[in-house]
């Protein structure tokens, strides 16, 4: 039996990868030039299945990128002059911070201990943030922001650009795009895809400030948002774009809309609360994230109580099961499961025996 991959990125393929690739493959889609109506073919039909799984508003554009740390960068390029704002509680909302620091903004934070969230009631944000940062779900800690947090944002602070990052929480996190002006991810966590292609999800006060912005100061060039809109209005982009990512994103999104969003968000938070409630009970192990409404479905950690998470981790390879390991300074004491729509619910209940085996 081949391992299931419970790790948070990259993770267990979904399982209809391997056939589409197939078909891909027998279709030759990987030769296509990029310029041809096929490729807009393609590229239509991802950004028909997103639009339909996201429910995004009109206006919104959908852009490929490298990857979503790219999409770090090229949003701050593009949307920002001066300053930007972050909410940081892990590793991934403190990279999107040090980007903008990296280009020179005047970035400001407030951050929280790992393994906490936000107080949105309690959140300050100054007046001159041109962007304010969020990261929906900490893949490093294990902490969702709830997306009536999100959303409440909009109505405390309308005025600065709302990014979400999505990246480990999508498509699972129910956010209604009518109250952010933009979202990324990339397909190797949520979606099981092979990583290297970043999804950027753009509405027009994002493109308007852009517009504003451009001429006056280096906007990532071919991936400055005039670029790629401009690409994007023909299914088209600045450059060969990842093909393969592309094919297999449409047809997954495909398949994940046959199933049905909400029976997908059903599943994980099954999943999720089998998890919880196992490890609430566990001697061996508890959750991380005190605060039940920000433990995050999508990705669960796990103290480990009297033994090295490296005995865990590796004892359940042996099985069959491959869990992360704790992020940064919590390597030695964490292990994180991943619980995408990739991971069926008797993958989890097979995991959960081992767990009680310990
Ligand atoms: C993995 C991850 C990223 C980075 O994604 P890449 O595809 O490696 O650029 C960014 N944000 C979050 C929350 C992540 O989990």
């Amino acid at each position: 039996m081949a391992p299931v991959y419970f790790t948070p990125g990259p993770a267990q393929l979904y399982p209809t990868v391997a056939q589409h690739l197939q078909n891909g493959l027998d279709k030759q889609v990987f030769s296509l030039s990029h310029r041809s109506q096929a490729f807009k073919d393609l590229y239509r039909k991802a950004d028909e299945g997103l639009r339909a799984l996201f429910n995004l508003p009109q206006g919104y554009a959908i852009y490929f990128t490298g990857s979503a740390t790219e999409i770090w960068e090229r949003s701050l390029q593009n949307l920002t002059a001066q300053s930007s704002f972050h909410l940081v509680n892990g590793s991934f909302s403190k990279k999107y911070l040090s980007h903008a620091q990296w280009l020179g903004r005047q970035a400001q934070a407030v951050q929280v201990p790992f393994g906490e969230g936000f107080d949105i009631d309690a959140l300050a944000v100054p007046q001159e943030a041109e962007l304010l940062a969020i990261t929906q779900n900490e893949t490093s800690s294990g902490v969702c922001m709830p997306v009536q947090d999100i959303h409440a944002l909009r109505t405390y602070f309308p005025e600065p650009l709302l990014s979400v990052d999505m990246v480990s929480g999508a498509p699972y996190a129910a956010l209604d795009f009518s109250k952010v002006d933009m979202a990324f991810f990339s397909v190797q966590k949520g979606f099981g895809l092979p990583a290297g292609l970043g999804v950027w999800l753009v509405n027009e006060r994002c493109r308007e400030k852009a517009a504003q912005l451009e001429g006056q100061q280096y906007t990532g060039g071919h991936y400055s948002i005039a670029s790629l809109q401009e690409q994007y209005t023909q299914f088209q982009t600045p450059c060969t774009p990842n093909v393969l990512g592309i094919y297999l994103l449409a047809h997954v999104v495909e398949d994940l809309l046959a199933k049905s969003i909400a029976v997908i968000r059903q599943e994980t938070e099954a999943k999720a609360l089998k998890l919880y409630s196992f490890l609430e009970e566990s001697a061996l192990f508890s959750p991380f994230v005190q605060k039940p409404q920000h433990r995050s479905p999508t990705v669960v950690v796990a103290n480990v109580e009297g033994r090295p998470a490296a005995e865990v981790i590796t004892a359940l390879k042996t099985q069959g099961l491959v869990v992360g390991s704790g992020y940064g300074a919590f390597k030695d004491r964490q292990i994180r499961i991943a619980n995408f729509p990739a991971v069926s619910e008797a993958d989890v209940d097979q995991l959960l025996i081992a767990l009680k085996k310990l």
